[in-house]
């Protein structure tokens, strides 16, 4: 079997230093690699072009970039593009670019499918293949970048996976977005089905990122029924390392709720969300997500319109501040996953998917804060 070289694309600049110095080259060298990944998003080394080329040929003898690759890109008119990238090992994930007038926001996913089998997203359906790297996330932000003429400022950690079941590569991805590419800490979101030892453990990573809590259900029984892995964390338990991380950090999180009709969308849940949330002293804003249509053996369904004013109302006379996803891309199936099942049953030989059925949700993305 050919023998795989380590990826550069994924190592902060302490790293690349220390590449360099093995290599017989000076530490600074180091610094200027991860200047052509991190800020200028080159994709070769033949274009780092103030190293020399004997180093550059010593580089390439023991390590490759690691890009990953467009195979497909698909824009809707509202300038939402949906990407379809492969990877080293032909795995495939997606990525969306959101334009919006005042900044640009970047979606990413941090696993190649997903382990926690939420009835209501596709991606769950088809179960986890692997997890993705460091370099492989941060590799997704850094191929749109070079495709945009306006710089992604924003980078929502709500494509396919669930980035705290992968917390390393989660976490150092997140150190070098802010780190090496220069985005600031607090344009990052990051979303989570309720992974309570992650939580707690990115509390004190001392990092300023916004963390959105999946939350969909304001009781264990209902919540069991969407998120099969709140079997496993209580609510209770769930919201206590969200008020431990809030205390820690002294941040407010987000509190994603996914709407879908007739199941839970009532004015009664609304206000016993509102209420659950004030028990546990947890101050943040509630987003609300109508459901992507997925076809699911439950047969859910996008709540009406009314529906959803109606719950907002309820909410909003809780006293919680309640936002709503604008949906995007739809055109383009922005939902993840529709686009790579679609490629995977397309172009079988070049896309090698494992894992049957990816995601699907994203159509709904989030409005600017
Ligand atoms: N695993 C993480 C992050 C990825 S999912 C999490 O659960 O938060 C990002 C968001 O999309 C979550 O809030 C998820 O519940 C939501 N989502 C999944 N499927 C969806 C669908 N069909 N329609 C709308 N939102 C969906």
């Amino acid at each position: 079997m050919e023998h795989k070289l380590p990826c550069l694309l994924g190592c902060n600049t302490k790293e690349l230093e220390q590449i360099a110095i093995e290599l017989g080259e000076p530490a600074y060298r180091g610094r200027q690699i991860a200047r052509w990944i991190y800020r200028k998003q080159v994709d070769s080394l033949d274009a780092m072009s103030d190293l020399p080329a004997a180093f550059r040929a010593r580089l390439a003898a023991h390590y490759v970039l690691g890009w990953p690759q467009v195979v497909h890109r698909e824009v809707a008119a509202d300038g939402t593009i949906k990407y379809l990238l492969r990877l080293e090992d032909g795995q495939s994930v997606e990525s969306v670019y959101l334009p919006y007038p005042d900044r640009v926001s970047a979606c990413l996913s941090t696993q190649v499918g997903c382990p926690a089998g939420c009835r209501f997203c596709a991606t769950a359906q088809g179960g986890l293949a692997r997890n993705l790297t460091a370099g492989e996330i941060v590799g997704q932000y850094l191929v749109m970048q070079r495709e945009s003429p306006r710089r992604i400022s924003h980078v929502v950690y709500m494509g396919m996976g669930e980035p705290l079941w992968n917390y390393e590569a989660t976490v150092k991805s997140l150190r070098l977005l802010g780190g090496e590419v220069g985005l600031s800490m607090r344009n990052l979101t990051v979303s989570t089905v309720g992974v309570v030892p992650g939580i707690l453990a990115l509390a004190k990573e001392d990092l300023p990122i916004t963390l959105a809590l999946s939350l969909h259900a304001p009781d264990d029984a209902l919540r069991a029924r969407l998120i099969p892995t709140a079997r496993k964390w209580k609510l209770d338990e769930i919201l206590a390392a969200c008020a431990e991380y809030a205390r820690i950090t002294k941040r407010n999180l987000t509190f994603e709720y996914l709407l879908i009709g007739g199941v839970n969308d009532s004015p009664e849940q609304a206000r016993a969300l509102a209420a659950l949330l004030e028990r546990w002293k947890l101050p943040g804003n509630v987003n609300l997500i109508p459901f992507n249509y997925v076809e699911t053996p439950e047969g859910f369904r996008r709540p009406t319109r009314e529906a959803i004013a109606r719950f907002r109302e309820a909410l909003v006379a809780a006293g919680r501040v309640t936002t709503q996803r604008m949906t995007r891309g739809d055109a383009i199936n922005a939902a993840c996953g529709q686009l790579r099942r679609r490629m995977a049953l397309s172009d079988n030989k070049t896309l090698r998917v494992v894992s049957s059925v990816p995601r699907a949700m994203l159509s709904s993305l989030p409005e600017p804060t």
